[in-house]
């Protein structure tokens, strides 16, 4: 096991990889911006270390600083959390060239996996399937048409390096596909630095499936079952739940086991998700891979009793994982919702600012996972989350309940939040009968306007 490791990154996944390993004896060394200086967190870590201004390429994008900051944190390792470096197969590269382990999977298997274009060929060539689509990248706009001729419309332009529901455009005839297709490329030359697209046909009110794979050094590599994050916000995921309701056995065994061959195909270690679409027909399609621990992680914990922080850093320190696939039995149901500083009535929009009161809720099967507190800042710069509130219960039915009353209880003032569009999405028949697609939110809000959304 490590003596010290460096956690490259903030907030509520900083605290979170902090807790896991005060409990393994591991010491931590925390970096942070000029805006998160003085953040309460940072006062759990062992050391902390500024580097740098605010905007992420300067400090939690930066790799000399966090790389200086290991060095003098004298780590072995570096857990990189989510988002910022935690998927950058040049951060990888650095870190293996410093002798520092990185806390996650193999270069090789993160570029693979990490360019959706690959990792769908890869799900072809072992016969798992994938959304109709083109069959690898797309050079011009012809080549495009062909292919949604082919596939037929509506379909989908994603930039293989695409990701946080960004770099994808619908179109839904010549025209669109023409008038889109440029523009894809360019943005997406923009915004990942890779301007390759392709093509999937544009799925129909789906389901987003996914699976948590725990993989070891030692070639052993496990599902930890399902999670059903249909329930999005510009193709960004708000509330995650497991099991997946309305699924059966055999579509849930079917999707789990697709899931581990794509990790053993891809030669993963570590902490993955492997991402589904089904849709209303019980068809599934692979989408993409994430190569890292997730948001919505703790409901699996919840379930499985696996706390898969602990293990990230378990595996890549060389340990071996002690259980056999039939020896992990979920138990009840779990849901989470994300806590975010924003704006539902207002599209969404990021709301930054000062924190009033901050009152959470607890009790039986309740877990808050939270950086903040009464009095904490919300800084402008980074993702707009400040909390996750997770339930635990022995049935849907509970979680459901549970959700709802712990919403109730959870009081936030001073930013708007998404907590009363909870209130209202818990209490709603459509979302409590589990029949939805990822449209659902969209058309809830455009049912009802959201009240306030401070409280
Ligand atoms: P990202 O990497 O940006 O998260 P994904 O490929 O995981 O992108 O897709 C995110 C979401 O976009 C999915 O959960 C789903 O809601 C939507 N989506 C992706 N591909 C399709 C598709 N072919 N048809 C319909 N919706 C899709």
């Amino acid at each position: 096991m490590y003596k010290r490791i460096l956690i490259a990154n903030r907030g509520e996944i900083a605290l979170r990889i902090i807790r896991a390993c005060r409990e393994l004896g591991v010491e931590t060394v925390a970096v942070y911006s000029e805006a998160d200086r003085g953040a309460a967190y940072l006062r759990l870590a062992d050391e902390a270390y500024c580097i740098g201004p605010p905007a992420p390429k300067d400090s939690y994008l930066n790799i000399p600083r966090i790389i200086a900051a290991a060095e003098v944190g004298n780590v072995q390792a570096i857990h990189p959390g989510y988002g910022f470096l935690a998927e950058n197969p040049h951060f990888v590269d650095v870190c293996q060239s410093c002798k520092i382990d990185f806390i996650g999977p193999p270069l090789e298997a993160m570029t693979l996996l990490g360019d959706k274009n690959q990792a769908r060929q890869l799900a072809r060539r072992i016969g798992v399937p994938v959304v109709p689509g083109s069959p690898g990248l797309l050079r011009t706009e012809e080549e495009a048409l062909e292919v949604a001729h082919q596939i037929g419309f509506p379909v989908l332009i994603k930039a293989a390096a695409g990701g946080g529901g960004r770099g994808m455009r619908v179109a839904a005839n010549d025209l669109a596909l023409k008038n889109e297709f440029q523009q894809a490329q360019a943005e997406a030359k923009a915004a990942f630095g890779d301007g390759s697209v392709y093509l999937e046909k544009y799925l129909e009110g789906p389901r987003h499936i996914e699976v948590q794979i725990l993989a070891d050094q030692h070639g052993n590599v496990l599902h930890l079952y399902e999670r059903d994050c249909t329930v999005q916000r510009r193709h960004q995921k708000l509330i995650e739940l497991t099991p997946a309701p309305h699924i059966s056995e055999e579509l849930r065994q079917a999707i789990c086991q697709d899931a581990v061959r794509l990790a053993q195909e891809a030669g993963y270690i570590n902490a993955g998700t492997m991402e589904f679409l089904v849709d209303r027909h019980g068809n599934y399609y692979f989408i993409e891979a994430n190569t890292r621990i997730q948001v919505e992680h703790p409901i699996t914990e919840m379930i499985t009793g696996v706390d898969l922080v602990k293990w990230q850093i378990r595996i890549a320190s060389g340990e071996r994982l002690p259980w056999r696939q039939e020896q992990i039995h979920p138990q009840g149901a779990s849901i989470e919702c994300r806590i975010n500083a924003e704006n539902p009535q207002r599209n969404f929009q990021p709301s930054p600012g000062k924190i009033e009161e901050f009152i959470v809720p607890g009790g039986l099967g309740v877990r808050f996972d939270s950086h903040a507190h009464a009095g904490y800042v919300v800084p402008p710069f980074y993702d707009s989350m400040i909390g996750k509130l997770i339930v635990h219960q022995p049935s849907r039915e509970e979680a459901l309940a549970c959700m709802r009353r712990a919403l109730d209880e959870l009081h936030i003032t001073g930013v708007p939040t998404t907590v009363e569009l909870y209130r209202q999405v818990f209490r709603d028949g459509e979302f409590l009968h589990g029949k939805i697609d990822t449209s659902y939110l969209d058309r809830f809000l455009q049912q009802r306007q959201a009240p306030a959304a401070v409280g």
